[in-house]
């Protein structure tokens, strides 16, 4: 498969941020999100086997632990992507698929956590998640929505309430979308939608969802790579 990067730090996002984890990041994506941070990831990168990758992944953390497969879109290289997922789950990673939904979810294996990011009005790739990956999902799986505007949240908001998401997922994510060329301060200046804005609406709304932020992004530069 073609692969950007492998590296470990903290995991930023999800119910998972704070803990170690290694990032095998995929090359290639089908979206263009206007907010988009990994557009390094579109084209490059260097072909590695499943077990190259195992092996990589076994050097920056011996003991198991967390792994994200991210991107671009990991999906893309389903093929490929699928046996080094078992490879993962059978050495004993608890393996997380960062995912924009918009290829089919259905033969990634039950164990794998789903993060699955619905693209919302904003990002310009609004209407790109298959609805019929909502069969897909495990109770352990997350959705998440990266809300750039009023329009943003309300599409969110309708989208969880519609699809009963908080009931069908351990945790929906609502999280500020971070300016692309954000470099410099780490800190809230960097979001497109102040965070306190979306944390009162989603009082206002009661809303069964967790306001989620980069933590990477507040440790270290936001520009930075590999973090
Ligand atoms: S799906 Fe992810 S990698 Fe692809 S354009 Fe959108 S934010 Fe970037």
């Amino acid at each position: 498969m073609q692969i950007t990067e492998i590296y470990k730090s903290l995991q930023g996002e999800s119910t998972h941020a704070g803990l170690p984890c290694v990032f095998v990041r995929l090359t290639g994506c089908n979206l263009r999100c206007s907010w988009c941070d990994s557009e390094y990831t579109f084209q490059g990168g260097r072909r590695m086997t499943a077990s190259e990758v195992m092996n990589e992944v076994r050097r920056l953390m011996a003991t198991p632990g967390l792994v994200e497969i991210t991107g671009g879109e990991p999906m893309l290289q389903e093929r490929e992507l699928l046996p080094l997922m078992d490879l993962l789950l059978a050495a004993g990673y608890r393996v997380l698929l960062e995912t924009s939904g918009e290829r089919p979810l259905t033969r990634v294996p039950a164990e794998v956590i789903k993060i699955v990011d619905v693209k919302c009005p904003d990002s310009g790739e609004g209407e790109t998640f298959a609805l019929e990956n909502l069969n897909a999902l495990q109770p352990h799986d997350e959705m998440k929505f990266v809300i750039a505007s009023r329009a943003d949240y309300e599409f969110a908001r309708e989208f969880s309430r519609q699809h009963d998401l908080s009931r069908r997922v351990t945790a929906v994510l609502f999280s500020p979308a971070f300016r692309k060329d954000a470099t410099g301060a780490r800190d809230s200046s960097h979001c497109l939608l102040d965070p306190q804005q979306l944390a009162e609406w989603m009082l206002e709304d009661d809303l069964p969802a967790r306001l989620g932020m980069q933590l990477h992004k507040f440790i270290w530069d936001p520009a930075v790579k590999g973090v």
